[in-house]
C-alpha cells in the first residue's frame, strides 16, 4: 500500500540548503567531524543561554552514528478495523474522526510515502506494565469491542518495533481509542488503555531503551500518563494542557515524588493559547529538560483537540503550528534519540480540523 518516501541523504545538509531563511547556522561537530545544522531548537536555547552544540551532545552516545545506518522513512498506522470502535451514536469519538484522516491523507497522497506498519504484535504481556488486571477486566466489560482497544496498544508497540529495529526514522499511528487518560479505573475520558504508556514501557523492556521522554500537547491534561510514571525518573513527561478543563488536573507544582521528583512537567496554558504560547513552552520548559534528560526514545501524545475551532477546546493551535511543534521534538530526537520518534494519535473532534492537522503533523514527521 506504501512505498519508501524521497529520502535526502543528509536531512540537516538538506534543510540547511533548502531553507536558508530558517537563518540557522553549521558547525561541524569535533567529535565526529559530520556537519550539523542548529536550528529552531538551538537557537532558542542559544537564548537561554544554553549549550548550542546539541548535535555534540548526541555523539556522545553515538546516536548520530546509529541514525546514519537508519531508514530515512515515516511509518503510519492507518487501519480500518479502528473504525468498529464506538462510544454511541453522536458521540465525539467517533469512527468520523479516522475517516477525515484516512479521507485527507489519500487525497493529499502523503500515505503513499510512508512505510505501512501493521498493528499485529500482541499487547497482552504489556498490558500490566501499565494497568492492573482488574482494570483489564472492567474495560473488556465497557468497551463495545475489546479487540480494537488491544489493537490501539498493539499499534504502538509496532512502531516501536519500527523505529528501534531502524525500519523507520519515525512514525505516526492513528488510532482509536485514545488513552492518554486511562489509569486503574476503568474507561475515563474516552480511554481505555493507555497506549503510550504502554508504549514506552515496551520500548524499555523489549528493546532495553533507559530513558523515554513523553511529550502531550493534547488540549487535556495526560492524567493517566503522569500517574503511570509519577516516580518513574526514567520517563520523563511534558504536558502542555487546559487546566481548567477535563480532567481538572495537570498543575505545575505537580512534578513527580520520590526518585520520579523533577521527571513530570506540567505547563498549563491559558485560555485561547495558540502556536506562540504552545512554542514558548516548548523551547523554555521542553528544550532545556531534554538536554539534560537526553531520551533514547520520544513519543508524542499528539491530540488535535488544541488545535483552533475544536468541539473540546478553546486553544488555536493552527496547523502550521502543529508542524513547528513536531519539528521542535525531531529537533531533540535528532540531537539525542538517533532522530526516534513516535506518535499516537490522541484527541481531535473538529474532525476536518483534526484530518488537517494530521496532516501536517505527518508532513513534517516526512520532511522535517
Ligand atoms: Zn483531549
Amino acid at each position: 500500500m506504501h512505498s519508501v518516501g524521497h529520502v535526502a541523504a543528509d536531512p540537516a545538509l538538506d534543510r540547511h540548503s533548502s531553507d536558508p531563511a530558517a537563518k540557522g547556522i553549521c558547525r561541524s561537530c569535533d567529535r565526529c567531524s559530520r556537519r550539523a545544522f542548529l536550528g529552531t531548537v538551538t537557537r532558542a536555547a542559544l537564548g537561554l543561554g544554553l549549550c548550542p552544540f546539541l548535535s555534540n551532545m548526541a555523539c556522545n552516545t553515538g546516536t548520530r552514528k546509529n541514525a546514519a545506518s537508519r531508514s530515512q522513512a515515516t511509518g503510519l498506522v492507518l487501519d480500518d478495523r479502528y473504525l468498529r470502535h464506538t462510544l454511541g451514536k453522536g458521540h465525539v469519538e467517533s469512527p468520523e474522526r479516522l475517516i477525515a484522516i484516512t479521507r485527507r491523507l489519500n487525497a493529499s497522497g502523503l500515505d503513499k510515502h510512508t512505510v505501512s506498519i501493521t498493528p499485529s504484535v500482541d499487547p497482552t504481556p504489556y498490558l500490566q506494565t501499565v494497568h492492573s488486571e482488574s482494570h483489564i477486566n472492567r474495560v473488556t466489560e465497557q468497551a463495545n469491542d475489546i479487540s480494537i482497544c488491544r489493537l490501539a496498544v498493539a499499534a504502538g508497540l509496532a512502531a516501536v518495533d519500527a523505529v528501534c529495529e531502524g525500519k523507520v526514522r519515525n512514525a505516526f499511528c492513528a488510532i482509536r481509542p485514545p488513552g492518554h487518560h486511562a489509569t486503574n479505573t476503568g474507561e475515563y475520558g474516552f480511554c481505555f488503555f493507555n497506549n503510550i504508556a504502554i508504549a514506552a514501557r515496551y520500548a524499555q523492556k523489549k528493546h532495553k531503551l533507559d530513558k523515554i521522554l513523553i511529550v502531550d500537547w493534547d488540549y487535556h491534561h495526560g492524567n493517566g500518563t503522569e500517574w503511570a510514571f509519577y516516580e518513574d525518573p526514567t520517563v520523563l513527561f511534558f504536558s502542555t494542557h487546559a487546566l481548567y478543563a477535563f480532567p481538572g488536573t495537570g498543575r505545575a507544582d505537580r512534578t513527580g515524588s520520590g526518585p520520579g521528583k523533577g521527571f513530570n512537567i506540567n505547563a498549563p496554558l491559558p485560555r485561547g493559547a495558540g502556536d506562540k504560547e504552545f512554542l514558548d513552552a516548548f523551547t523554555k520548559k521542553l528544550v532545556p529538560a531534554a538536554e539534560t534528560f537526553r531520551p533514547d526514545l520520544i513519543l508524542i501524545s499528539a491530540g488535535f483537540d488544541s488545535r483552533k475551532e475544536d468541539l473540546l477546546g478553546d486553544f488555536t493551535v493552527t496547523d502550521k503550528g502543529f508542524a513547528e511543534l513536531t519539528k521542535l521534538v525531531m529537533s531533540l530526537a535528532e540531537a539525542h534519540s538517533g532522530s526516534r520518534v513516535v506518535s499516537l494519535l490522541e484527541g481531535g473532534y473538529n474532525t476536518e480540523g483534526l484530518a488537517t492537522g494530521v496532516e501536517s503533523h505527518l508532513k513534517a514527521l516526512l520532511t522535517g
